[in-house]
């Protein structure tokens, strides 16, 4: 089998790469991290301006720049990877007649009426505000996946992660994704930022468990497919902040920072669908997940 993997050398590409058997081409600007499994073609250029006339079983389309502080300093790039650099990998798996997975996001509901949300859900979000480039963009990039599957029959798959963490999250403690900054700054003794007043929630899933539940996505009978891939248990900010201190050890306090501007205020998924139809549930509970994520931040840090 021969994939296609833009954004293959990312924090969820280099993972889901090592569970992958077969030819393995990514395409990746290295803009954010940098992780090159070993064995691997990598090209160095954005997914938007890749050129190929090879042809392919699988693309999956993961090239994004997911993290809020990150994406708002770069909001053209992010707004182009999550549209241009769809459509481009979206002709490259239909002049293959490849399987096409998306890896979109939770992101795209906005600030959800429904939570735990299912995919159903329309989703509530402000089209012009500062999180604009990343949520309109991913929710851009559904319409015109879906618009090439009705459209072309493309075999394409959609899947929408909720706040996946692990090792291999950047770590420089000012990209901003909450888990890894909180850990970093547990482990380095610093003050733990916390947006608002710690009472918005997120449901995290540790990065095993996105790996295994991606791969059932490239499973047989999935054409025109959306799947929530996340956790169902909401935990609010101000308790990861604790539970990072306390696992950490750490002396660390908390501070409190102004909140950000449409942070949405709660964030859970609703698994019934993959649950029901591709038998897949998070396995690794947030204090494990934690935990080794912990254990990967002291080897890089120290
Ligand atoms: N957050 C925080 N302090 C930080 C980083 C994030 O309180 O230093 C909060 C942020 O306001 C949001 C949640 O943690 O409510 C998750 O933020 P993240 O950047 O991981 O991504 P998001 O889920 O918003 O896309």
């Amino acid at each position: 089998m021969k994939y296609l993997i833009s954004g293959g050398a990312g924090f969820l590409g280099s993972h889901l790469i090592e569970s992958l058997n077969g030819e393995i081409t990514v395409v990746d600007d290295l803009s954010t991290t940098k992780f090159v499994p070993k064995g691997i073609k990598i090209i160095k250029e954005r997914i938007e301006n890749f050129d190929t006339q090879e042809k392919f079983d699988y693309v999956i389309h993961l090239a994004a720049r997911p993290s809020p502080e990150d994406y708002i300093q770069h909001p053209v790039e992010t707004a182009l990877s999550n549209s241009l650099g769809t459509r481009n990998a979206l002709e490259i798996a239909r002049k293959s007649d490849a399987t096409f997975l998306y890896t979109s996001s939770s992101e795209i509901y906005g600030h959800a009426e429904i939570v735990p949300t299912p995919e159903d859900y329309w989703g509530k979000v402000n089209p012009t505000g500062i999180r604009s480039c990343y949520d309109e963009s991913k929710r851009f990039s559904e319409a015109l996946i879906m618009s090439y599957y009705r459209e072309y029959g493309l075999d394409v798959r959609i899947q929408r992660p909720f706040n996946v963490y692990g090792p291999r999250l950047r770590e420089d403690g000012t990209y901003g994704r909450v888990v890894s900054r909180f850990i970093y700054q547990a482990l380095k003794g610093e003050d733990i930022t916390i947006f608002g007043d710690g009472n918005q929630t997120r449901a995290f899933l540790y990065v095993d468990d996105w790996v295994e539940g991606t791969l059932k996505m490239l499973g047989k009978g999935l054409k025109g497919e959306i799947f929530n891939i996340g956790s169902n248990k909401e935990v609010k900010i101000i308790d990861l902040a604790k539970k990072i201190i306390s696992l950490t050890g750490s002396s660390s306090r908390i501070k409190f920072l102004p909140p950000r501007q449409d942070d949405p205020p709660r964030r859970a998924a609703d698994i019934t669908k993959i649950k029901e139809k591709l038998g897949w549930e998070p396995k690794i509970s947030l204090d494990d997940g934690l935990m080794k994520t912990i254990e990967w931040f002291k080897g890089v840090l120290s």
